[in-house]
């Protein structure tokens, strides 16, 4: 059976690396990139992500590249403590929590596809039904055919276009900005993040850098034209505005490696999972989008191609369709789960009026943060 996975991330690697280990279909991922380059920002990886790793005989070089997280703490824009969460009682449950970049991530995937299988330079377009089969169009005029189609392109997915045309996004209003900072920037294995008004700022600890975020209102966000020194001369005048003594924390604004990484707030959700009788699915964000709020859009991109490959590998030519209804059974419920929490999480993180972000930081002295992720601890107890 011919399985074509449009996008070489995080979903389609993970499908391409478990399907061709069973050597059972002829599997080809398409991606648009000539290659894999520098991703400027890092990734907090639940245990229920994490294990994709060890089932592709990676979970070693994966610790080795990644750090153990222990607490996350929030803080108010005055920079005083509102609550910490000892994270080893989830690690005690579930397995750790890890911060690695994407970069490392993906490469490490990468090492697990077979050569030959990843085309590079080939940006599919559009999908359609020809007779049995799915037939794609790419950008350079060539069509392809398969039984099955894995799209895995991403937030701004073509293939979902072409099936449903634009999706309305959920919008949050804010801008992020992610950069390396230097390690000396906070703790090693501690996650803090400083809601204020009209500013968000997130350090979140990898093995050799801090990677900052900063949210801000679009309408203060800079113009992504400028230089790097422009763009943080600006977020911080926005912080020093709202969270002074959150600007003010020494190496906050300084770059360690590479340049600020703009990333609009916004998510999308496709109306289904699976589309063209069942020969096309819907993996990762290119079926339901990840804001980063809740760190748990790679977790359920790798784990939601595991359950894909898994489906798949049971399956022939015959019973693909049947296969790829069963895997939108498994995981839509739990995907649309998480994706509410990481909604609910923006809701509180980034606000823009003093006074709703004064009530938010008086309940986050009373109420625990992991209330807002109950889908996410509950899907670690339900595999898929
Ligand atoms: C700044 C930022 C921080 C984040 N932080 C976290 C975090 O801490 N924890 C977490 O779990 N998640 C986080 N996420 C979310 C996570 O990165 C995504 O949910 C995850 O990468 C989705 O995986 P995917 O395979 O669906 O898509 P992606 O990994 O985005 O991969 C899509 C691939 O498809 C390719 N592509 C796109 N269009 C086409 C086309 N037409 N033809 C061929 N190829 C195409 C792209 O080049 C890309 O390689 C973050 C995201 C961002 C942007």
């Amino acid at each position: 059976m011919k399985v074509t996975v449009v996008g070489a991330g995080m979903g389609g690697l993970t499908v391409a690396a478990l399907l061709s280990r069973t050597g059972q279909h002829d599997v080809t991922v398409l991606e648009q990139a000539a290659g894999f380059h520098e991703a400027g920002y890092g990734i907090g990886l639940y245990p229920l992500g994490a294990m994709v790793y060890n089932a592709i005989g990676r979970g070693h070089q994966l610790r080795d590249k990644a750090v153990v997280l222990k607490t996350y703490e929030v803080h108010g824009p005055d920079g005083k403590l509102l609550q910490s969460i000892d994270l080893s009682g989830l690690l005690a449950a579930y397995g750790p929590l890890l911060g690695v970049t994407r970069t490392d991530m993906i490469s490490i995937l990468h090492s697990a596809v077979p050569d030959g299988v990843i085309q590079f330079g080939c940006r599919a377009q559009s999908v359609k039904m020809a007779g049995d089969q799915v037939s794609m169009t790419l950008e350079n005029g060539r069509t392809l055919e398969s039984d099955i189609v894995v799209a895995a392109d991403g937030m701004h997915s073509a293939i979902r276009r072409s099936l449903f045309g634009e999706v309305e996004p959920h919008l949050t209003g804010f801008d992020a900005w992610m950069w390396w900072a230097p390690l000396r920037l906070t703790r090693p294995d501690t996650v803090s993040e400083f809601w204020g008004p009209s500013a968000f700022v997130g350090l979140y600890p990898m093995r050799e850098f801090i990677n900052v975020a900063v949210a801000v209102p679009k309408e203060l966000s800079p113009n992504p034209k400028g230089s790097s020194e422009e763009i943080l001369h600006a977020l911080r005048h926005s912080v020093a505005k709202h969270a002074p003594k959150v600007a003010e924390m020494p190496d906050l604004w300084e770059i360690a490696a590479g340049k600020p990484f703009l990333w609009p707030m916004f998510d999308v959700r496709a109306p289904a999972l699976t589309a063209l009788n069942d020969r096309v699915a819907l993996l990762g964000d290119a079926g339901v989008g990840f804001l980063p709020t809740a760190g748990v859009g790679a977790s359920n991109a790798l784990r939601s191609g595991a359950a894909l490959a898994y489906e798949l590998s049971l399956s022939d030519k015959d019973s693909a369709q049947a296969a790829v209804r069963r895997w939108s059974k498994r995981v839509e419920k739990i995907v649309h789960g998480n994706q509410n929490d990481s909604r609910q999480l923006a809701k509180l993180m980034m606000v823009k009026h003093a006074s709703a972000s004064a009530l938010i930081n008086l309940l986050m002295k009373y109420m625990p943060v992991t209330a807002t992720t109950n889908s996410i601890i509950k899907s670690m107890e339900e595999p898929f």
